[in-house]
């Protein structure tokens, strides 16, 4: 097939900005593509030569691409500068030049797609040392061969400049009509993109096996399939009644969601925006390797900072350090991650996209060896309006967003690519801030792990109740402690040891370590919010709930001034809870 085809196409469809006539223009290209040739036209139409999360771009500068058409016309640079910036259009100028070229090749070749796309990728994968010499040979040798029009369209392709216009929902179409027997056929083609990310593939696939190859299309590892997405609402009343009575609730994790595509030893993470980020998470890799039993799978979940030693879940903000080019190692260190699964795609040889969402559930359990670093989201099936409303609590208070609540009617398939119903989401809409430290008792602690082997994880720390004269838990904190802190910690509460729990202490909490209610500490937390499974303030806000400090940190300061009825008392956390909504309601 000749380029000359497409830079035609091009101009055509250049030439209108209605979406059914450029769609038409289309599939005229598409019907006179061999098959061949197909994907690579495809690609080549949105100005690239592979699918998105490949991540190769052919990426040239706009100063070689003059370089180029100077070196192919035998006209100097500074004239052909000055032309682009009147033009102000890298296609125009070499449209210009080329048609007045001085340099006459004699044996002119015929520029054939094969040879624009094969060159582009070798243009687009040269790196190195003399990379730029290659690259520019490589391109002037296209312009040499080429027509003016031709030469307008490589040169836009070659610096990202082309924008046609189409977007991949106008190709999907036109291969729906081009290969597919028409319109109707739109939603399966949309489907097979779905679940490949790879317009070319889909394209080559209906372009060869028509509209059965696309039925029995399937997802691949290594093709990453775009993300379902949750609608939302603010009841779970009504999330409910949407989910026909009864759903799954699952913790809504509080990190970067990663699509983890495993072939045996080989794991590449994708992002939500289906970016390779495996570089970014090399800890996370390996974590699937060792923990992902399925020789090979699609695996969905959030990537959460985590305390290890505490198992606590940390704030999203801290995840965000990970974002960073360099230094990747202090950054894994300093901020080490968990995985929380909540997805299987496609596990030894088997799609499950089509699966509904208990099948997918089990696959999800079956395919993961047991270990706390990668889990199955924490969930509950439930048809309980109460039970809704406590594990909202107790995700939130486990530092989570809220719950992502999930059909599980027999139609519950993985919708990739939309956003819809099967999937709502429960979060609240404000965020609120907890400006005052508070001080709290110390009633228990449980063992630390990891480099906590030894010493404590962390800490049950309790408010007073000033009218029953006990202590109710609040928090579990295992943050904020420095080395120094850890080494005393056990000698400094060791005389307070008592063998059950103290019986002016109000837990629902089981510690390793119980203590009689003595040491005080100055604790900076992140927000309070009703809790399920704390003791302080039980039912004053409302029945079945308490109060908990969300993200809790020491803040270095042993309150060795105040006995333990001097404490932070529960009703001044009720006080503060309302104050905090009072914010909320005022901003
Ligand atoms: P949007 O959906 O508008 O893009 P968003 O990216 O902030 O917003 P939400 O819609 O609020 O995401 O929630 C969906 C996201 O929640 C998922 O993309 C995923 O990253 C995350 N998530 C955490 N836990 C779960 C879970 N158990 N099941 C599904 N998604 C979860």
């Amino acid at each position: 097939m000749n380029y000359a085809v497409i830079a035609d196409a091009y101009e055509r469809i250049e030439a209108t900005t209605k979406r059914l006539e450029m769609t038409d223009l289309l599939v005229d290209l598409l019907k006179n593509t061999p098959i061949a040739a197909i994907a690579k036209v495809v690609y080549l139409t949105q100005g690239k030569i592979y699918p998105d999360f490949v991540g190769l771009e052919i990426g040239v500068a706009e100063k070689l691409a003059l370089k180029a058409l100077a070196r192919a016309t035998g006209r100097r640079e500074s004239e052909i500068e000055a032309d682009l910036q009147k033009s102000g259009d890298i296609g125009e100028t070499a449209q210009n030049f080329i048609a007045t070229k001085r340099q006459v090749t004699f044996f002119q070749k015929t520029l054939t797609v094969q040879r624009v796309y094969e060159t582009l990728d070798r243009m687009a994968k040269t790196t190195g040392s003399g990379a730029v010499d290659t690259k520019l040979a490589l391109l002037s040798g296209l312009l040499s061969d080429a027509s003016p029009k031709e030469a307008k369209y490589l040169l836009r392709t070659v610096t990202g400049n082309l924008r046609l216009g189409i977007a991949d929902m106008t190709v999907l179409d036109a291969l729906a009509i081009a290969y597919g027997g028409g319109k109707e056929a739109r939603e399966l083609v949309e489907r097979a993109y779905n679940i490949s990310s790879d317009l070319g593939r889909v394209a080559n696939v209906i372009a060869e096996q028509g509209l059965e190859g696309i039925k029995r299309f399937q997802v691949v590892v290594f093709e990453p399939i775009r993300p379902m997405l949750a609608e939302r609402l603010s009841s779970p009343e009504a999330i409910l009644e949407k989910l026909g009575g009864k759903c799954v609730a699952e913790y809504k994790y509080d990190g970067e969601r990663v699509q983890a595509h495993k072939k045996g030893k080989t794991v590449t993470l994708y992002s939500r925006r289906l970016e390779d980020i495996s570089n970014q998470y090399p800890d996370a890799v390996e974590l699937v390797k060792e923990y992902v039993r399925a020789e090979e799978a699609i695996l969905e979940g959030e990537c959460v900072a985590v305390d290890l030693e505490t198992g606590e879940l940390r704030p999203f903000q801290e995840l965000m350090h990970r974002r960073r080019k360099y230094e990747i190692e202090q950054a894994m260190e300093q901020y080490p991650v968990s995985l929380f699964m909540f997805e299987a795609l496609y596990v030894n040889g088997a799609d499950l996209t089509l699966s509904a969402y208990p099948v997918r559930r089990k696959a999800l359990e079956n395919a993961l060896k047991p270990s706390d670093r990668v889990t199955a989201a924490k969930h509950i099936v439930t048809s309980k309006v109460k039970e809704l409303e406590v594990f909202f609590e107790e995700a939130i208070a486990d530092g989570c967003e809220g719950l992502i609540c999930k059909s599980i009617s027999k139609d519950s398939v993985y919708q990739a690519g939309a956003r819809g119903w099967l999937w709502i989401k429960y979060k609240r809409d404000y965020k609120s801030e907890m400006t005052d430290t508070v001080d709290l008792v110390v009633v228990g602690a449980f063992h630390g792990r990891g480099k906590r082997a030894g010493t404590y994880g962390a800490l049950l720390l309790a408010a007073y109740n000033a009218e029953t004269d006990t202590f109710e838990t609040v928090t579990k904190c295992g943050t904020g402690f420095t080395d120094k802190d850890l080494e005393s910690l056990p000698e400094l509460l060791q005389k307070h040891v008592v063998p059950r729990k103290h019986s002016r202490v109000q837990s629902m909490l089981e510690a390793d370590v119980w203590f009689e209610p003595k040491v005080v500490l100055e604790i900076l937390g992140a927000e309070i919010t009703l809790s399920p499974i704390h003791m302080c303030a039980m039912d004053s806000i409302r029945r079945g709930s308490g109060l908990a400090i969300r993200f809790p940190r020491f803040t270095g300061n042993y309150r060795v001034d105040k006995a333990a009825e001097d404490a932070t008392t529960s009703a001044e956390v009720v006080e503060m809870y309302r104050g905090q909504l009072k914010q909320i309601s005022e901003a």
